[in-house]
């Protein structure tokens, strides 16, 4: 329902807010005050990061094209764009993520990325690519196609998404983690089936060009370009 949604974002942004922020902060790093199971979750996120990353220097020159980053966390996709010469605009929902992904960018000499904070569903305008990278796991299934739909709307050629796909072994998996949740609280979190998204982004007029999956022991994530057709 409609409070299910609300709920869901407001639990989402307050989590990222506060332990949320910490914890992921400190796997988006370089920081050793991690445990084993954040080290491999780093380790799988920077292989998508990579990923994206070759396929951007594969097409060639990025630079001075646009990129709208939505749930950009610290800026581990948007502040590398940047250094490669986009022009970048990244928002998250939380405004811890957005401050520390702006402080990064300035520590690094950037210029030509802005952070600010916003839901995914205000971001505007029209970019080049548009990018929204393990976000999806924030979203209900119901939420899926209209997220997707509102990415692909800003897109002027392509949008490069990835979400932790929705297999019977890792529908296993997070039902064990589930059943031993740890010390730390968490969100809920959504798998999504693949076909679903592809379908989502066929209806908004998009082919899916590129995929690639990185699964480490933690990290699941499968990772779509799509070009508008
Ligand atoms: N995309 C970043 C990356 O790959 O490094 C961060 C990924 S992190 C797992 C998920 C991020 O999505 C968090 O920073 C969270 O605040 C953000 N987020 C969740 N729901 C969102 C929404 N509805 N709109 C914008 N950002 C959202």
């Amino acid at each position: 329902s409609i409070y299910n949604v609300v709920d869901d974002k407001t639990e989402v942004r307050e989590y990222f807010n506060t332990e949320g922020f910490n914890r992921w902060n400190k796997i988006y790093s370089e920081s050793d005050e991690v445990n084993k199971v954040q080290l491999d979750i780093r380790t799988g996120h920077d292989q998508t990061i990579q990923k994206i990353l070759n396929w951007v220097k594969d097409d060639g020159d990025i630079n001075g094209k646009t990129v709208c980053d939505c749930g950009c966390g610290v800026g581990s996709l948007a502040i590398p764009l940047a250094q490669m010469g986009a022009t970048v605009s990244a928002s998250d929902i939380s405004s811890s993520m957005s401050t520390e992904a702006s402080r990064r960018a300035s520590s690094l000499g950037i210029t030509t990325a802005d952070f600010y904070t916003s839901d995914l569903e205000s971001v505007e305008g029209n970019y080049d690519t548009v990018t929204c990278v393990d976000v999806a796991i924030h979203y209900p299934t119901e939420q899926m196609e209209g997220m997707i739909g509102h990415l692909c709307g800003l897109a002027d050629r392509r949008v490069i998404f990835s979400f932790a796909p929705k297999t019977w072994w890792f529908v296993g998996l997070k039902k064990i983690g589930e059943l031993f949740p740890g010390p730390s609280k968490t969100t809920r979190a959504y798998l999504h089936e693949e076909e679903k998204v592809r379908m989502a982004m066929e209806k908004a007029g998009f082919k899916i060009e590129r995929e690639e999956f990185t699964g480490t022991n933690f990290y699941f994530s499968k990772l779509l370009e799509a070009v508008k057709v």
